[in-house]
């Protein structure tokens, strides 16, 4: 098998607030090479590295807002986070869990942190990664999966590490996620020095994200914590090895390839179907959800 190619690694930009609840590094889109039809199906990336958000008693977050024609999947690497949505879906997620919502037709969403963790304070890690849709499902019913982290299957490789499945599948182990398209979502938990190798189709659009410690990809490039690794659209096979205790996100996502329009919280195909999302939108038939 043919080794996937580096096609760039990125370091963290300078981060902004999502509402006063997260602290932001965007990778997906808007920065040069990973616009949304680069990176297609994953149409938006935006990582929280881990920050320290001191005690309050007003829980910090972003109000309601809606989305449509995508999913929303929240991964919880520190801290904890309560989402609502208009269609009833809605819990907390906590280290290692993972919300995966399905917007599709569309709903209204809020997401703050959980109260005990806000009057308690501490360090706050996540990652929110948006999933597109193929135009067919786009306006299907919404629907919500929960997904604790004793519910990931794992693939044990033993004094190495392991690999947490949450879509998809890592050598024939299916993830926890039911999907649209083929995606595979995975996060690879390596002890210091362990390796894992991963294959995914040369044309799927893959990515990865160091989220705790630091890897040696493909046997000679160094990349470093909170760094993105973007991969060339041909080969299959990756080899990552950790220079420390290591996590490491890995996406890898078969394109969907047809077109996309997109403006703020709405990912259509057309600009016609946008305008259509801020009619209904306005028209309050995403549904209501209390501020
Ligand atoms: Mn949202």
């Amino acid at each position: 098998m043919a080794t996937k190619q580096i096609e760039l690694v990125m370091a963290p930009g300078v981060p902004h607030f999502v509402g006063d609840g997260f602290r932001v590094h965007n990778f997906i889109p808007g920065r040069s090479r990973l616009s949304m039809k680069r990176m297609d199906p994953f149409i938006m990336l935006d990582y929280n590295s881990k920050y320290y958000f001191s005690p309050t008693e007003q829980a910090r977050g972003v109000g309601v807002h809606p989305h449509r024609g995508f999913e929303t999947v929240t991964i919880a690497y520190k801290g904890k986070v309560a989402h609502h949505d208009s269609s009833g879906g809605g819990g907390v997620i906590g280290e290692g869990d993972v919300q995966w919502m399905t917007a599709a037709s569309g709903v209204l969403h809020k997401e703050y942190h959980e109260k005990e963790f806000s009057k308690a304070g501490g360090d706050f890690q996540m990652v929110q990664l948006w999933v597109n849709l193929p135009a067919k499902d786009k306006m299907s019913a919404p629907k919500y999966q929960a997904i604790e982290n004793k519910q990931i299957p794992i693939f044990d490789l033993g004094e190495n590490g392991k690999i947490e499945v949450i879509a998809g599948e890592y050598q024939g182990l299916k993830g926890a996620a039911s999907t649209f398209t083929p995606v595979n979502l995975l996060n690879a938990k390596l002890n210091k020095d362990g390796k894992a190798t991963f294959s995914f189709p040369a044309n799927y659009n893959t990515a990865l994200l160091v989220l705790e410690g630091s890897v040696v990809v493909n046997g000679n490039e160094q990349v470093a914590l909170d760094n993105f690794v973007l991969f060339e659209n041909n080969g299959e096979s990756i080899d990552i090895q950790a220079n420390e205790q290591a996590v490491v996100l890995l996406m890898s996502g078969e394109p969907i390839g047809e077109p996309i329009a997109s403006h703020g919280p709405f990912v259509m195909n057309h600009h016609l179907e946008l305008v259509q999302a801020f009619d209904d939108f306005n028209q309050g038939k995403f549904g209501y959800l209390e501020d």
